[in-house]
């Protein structure tokens, strides 16, 4: 089988022009035609000798997920929708706004945590995707948004890690997709804007700390493990008070690092000054901003947002309480590209019918 260059860091690079007896330096020279230049063959790396072109068209390839739906919303998102290899499709956002642009990314085929009110969830699991799959959505994005118009800006200036899946569930390839975001040699985007998000995985927020410098948001959602085990069943595993201390453990000794806590308003069930102060006595101690997120609605979800005068309310409440706390603008809703739409296709139908029992269960 032919090894996808896009599924190698700079080392593993390095490492693959080692063992063709060729040197280093051809790992950057490589990189630099893939990620800078846009080359998907061999035969346009003009600076490479004709013979080592050939043994690369023999062993390597570059190859990318299918563009197979492009839905632009009125918003200037964009939502495109992936074909993978086996069958299965993610998608992935590109959110322009004045001062920057960013892309939002799957790292996985579905997901099997089962937040209560994530439409990913309905779709069931399928697996993991490569580093060639993740990588590859910022790929793609480059080459259909156009190249920059002003020298030296970059098309995508931030990646969060918030499409479809637990990013934290496939570490090793969402890290190594990280390295090639942030490498000069490929994407070059600075380490705080590169974002993981996750519902809470705890050795993976340690084992993230161990392995890149990214800056972390975790999906909290409520302020009491009551509340959390039924809107993130994670939480039965990993209870509020062991996720805390992780996310402590993540700031501690990096200065003016803070972890964005996501908290999606439901209303009714997690949005009243209640909950609110409660979440002010939970954060106390934890280097914290809060991202209020309206929740985006699909059909069959069983819950409805918040009013805004309730946001707005609840917002004061964190404010006057000296959080920083910003309400997330709702983009791309018209494309059901907002959080918690992104659906795909997702090859494995057995698991999405068990899934629709289990939520009737629980309802
Ligand atoms: N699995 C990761 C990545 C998903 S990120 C995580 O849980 O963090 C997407 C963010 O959108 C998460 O905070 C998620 O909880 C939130 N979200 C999911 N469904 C949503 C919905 N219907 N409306 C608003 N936010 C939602």
């Amino acid at each position: 089988m032919k090894t996808n260059l896009l599924d190698l860091n700079r080392r593993d690079m390095e490492a693959y022009f080692a063992a063709l007896d060729e040197k280093p330096f051809r790992a950057a020279q490589v990189m630099k035609w893939i990620y800078h230049r846009g080359a998907s063959d061999f035969e346009a790396m003009s600076d490479l000798s004709k013979v080592l072109r050939e043994r690369l068209r023999e062993q390597a390839e570059i190859r990318l997920p299918e563009v197979v739906l492009d839905s632009p919303s009125k918003d200037g998102t964009r939502k495109w929708m992936l074909r993978l290899d086996d069958g299965n499709s993610i998608e992935m956002v590109y959110i322009p706004e004045p001062d920057r642009a960013t892309l939002c990314v799957s790292s996985q085929a579905g997901c099997a945590l089962n937040c209560a009110f994530c439409s990913t969830a309905q779709q069931g699991y399928n697996r993991n995707l490569s580093t060639a799959e993740i990588i590859g959505q910022l790929v793609l994005a480059t080459r259909l948004i156009g190249l920059p118009k002003n020298r030296g800006e970059r098309v995508i200036s931030n990646v969060v890690m918030m499409g479809m899946g637990e990013p934290l569930l496939n570490f090793d390839n969402v890290v190594k997709a990280m390295e090639l975001m942030q490498d000069d040699n490929a994407f070059g985007i600075s380490r705080r804007r590169v974002t993981v998000s996750t519902a809470g995985v705890v050795p993976g927020i340690d084992a993230l700390r161990e392995a890149i410098d990214v800056s972390l948001a975790v999906s909290l959602h409520a302020p009491s493990d009551a509340l959390r085990d039924v809107l993130v069943p994670l939480n039965k595993k990993y209870p509020i008070a062991e996720l805390l201390a992780a996310c402590r453990r993540y700031c501690a000794g990096v200065p003016h690092r803070r972890v964005t806590f996501e908290y999606v308003m439901l209303d009714g069930v997690n949005d009243t000054p209640a909950h609110a102060r409660a979440l002010l006595k939970l954060l106390r101690g934890t280097p914290a901003k809060i991202n209020l997120i309206p929740f985006n609605d699909f059909p069959g979800s069983g819950y409805r947002c918040s009013s805004a005068q309730v946001i707005d309310r609840f917002r004061n409440i964190l404010m006057e309480g000296n959080l920083i706390t910003v309400t997330r603008k709702t983009r791309g809703d018209d494309i059901a590209a907002a959080c918690g739409q992104l659906v795909g296709e997702v090859q494995d139908r057995t698991r999405r019918s068990e899934k629709r029992i289990h939520l009737q269960r629980i309802a």
